[in-house]
């Protein structure tokens, strides 16, 4: 078996995630701790796959624990498209399930997975190096500020469909003295043309004061400034060029797991296939 170790810098939190993992030298690189990354490992783990999983945030499932999703919250979908493989929500949940019981979810998910991310871990680059047959992925350690680096025979690109907040170019938005919040919605405020103080000019040349703007323009995907060499499986935007469910795999040991507009259900579906596929690859 091929294997992936990290190669420089080597923290304490890391030798101990690794001796964590029975010693085992983990074949596959997970970007990203969010419900797609996490049922991906829960598939590797299944598949006794030995795997690391890097996370720029300090916890998994940033985005519903801290970021963009509102107390009230419910999953859109029924609980069934909901699921994460191997492990059902609890019958007495509703439905549709209230954010703090997906969180509860996840959490007991994590738990019985044994899933242990490596956070503060933001993945800066990957390249495939056709020497050794694996992928050099450096990650930015933002507790120390050390670049570490990592390789792996397998890499799977799980960074959601959120990565980034978009703000647009606006004149002078570094002087406004109000509150600048980005949501995921549309844009609904197309025309601002600059800002100056607290007061916003628009493109007609009528302008007010405000104490917040909040840009509804939704987000960029960043995976094409730090994944080097894959024009086949991601598009210029960070979404899977395949459309569902061909969306996953890609080449040189490279897969997508939740790119593909399809929720929870699509990334349930991709960590599955893709850790079936690594296991495949393995056993070839
Ligand atoms: C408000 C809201 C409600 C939603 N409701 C539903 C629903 O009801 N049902 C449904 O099916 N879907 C829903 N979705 C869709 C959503 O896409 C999924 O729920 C889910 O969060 C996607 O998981 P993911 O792991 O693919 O991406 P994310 O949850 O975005 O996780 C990606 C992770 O990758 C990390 N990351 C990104 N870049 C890097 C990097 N360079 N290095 C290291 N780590 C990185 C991020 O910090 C993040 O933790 C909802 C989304 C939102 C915003």
């Amino acid at each position: 078996m091929t294997s992936a170790q990290p190669r420089l810098q080597m923290r304490e939190t890391v030798s101990e995630t690794l001796a964590a993992m029975e010693n085992q030298q983990p074949v596959a690189i997970v970007v990203g701790a969010g419900p797609s990354g996490l049922a991906t490992a829960a598939c590797l783990k299944h598949l006794s796959i030995p795997y690391i999983i890097l996370e720029r945030e300090d916890c998994f499932a940033s985005l519903w624990k801290k970021k963009y999703s509102y107390d009230r919250l419910h999953l859109h979908l029924a609980k069934q498209f909901c699921e994460l493989p191997h492990i059902s929500f609890p019958s007495t949940y509703p439905t549709y399930v209230p954010k703090t019981d997906f969180l509860h979810y996840l959490d007991e998910y994590v738990s019985h997975c044994q899933i242990s991310p490596l956070y503060k871990r933001s993945v800066e680059s990957a390249i495939y190096d056709g020497g050794s047959e694996k992928w050099d992925v450096k990650a930015m350690n933002l507790s120390s500020g050390e670049i570490e680096e990592y390789s792996g025979r397998f890499l799977v690109v799980a960074t959601g469909e959120t990565a980034d907040a978009f703000v647009p170019d606006v004149e002078r938005l570094n002087t406004f003295t109000g509150e600048v919040n980005v949501v995921s919605r549309e844009m609904v405020l197309p025309a601002i043309a600059s800002t100056k103080a607290n007061v916003v000019v628009f493109e007609n040349g009528k302008s007010h004061p405000f104490d917040t703007i909040v840009f509804a323009t939704g987000f960029k995907r960043s995976t094409n400034k730090w994944l080097k060499g894959d024009d086949y499986l991601l598009n210029d935007n960070g979404i899977a060029k395949a459309s569902f469910p061909n969306n996953w795999k890609g080449k040189k040991g490279l897969y997508c797991a939740g790119p593909a507009r399809r929720g929870l259900y699509g990334a349930a579906m991709d960590a599955q296939n893709i850790a079936n596929n690594i296991k495949m690859q393995l056993l070839m």
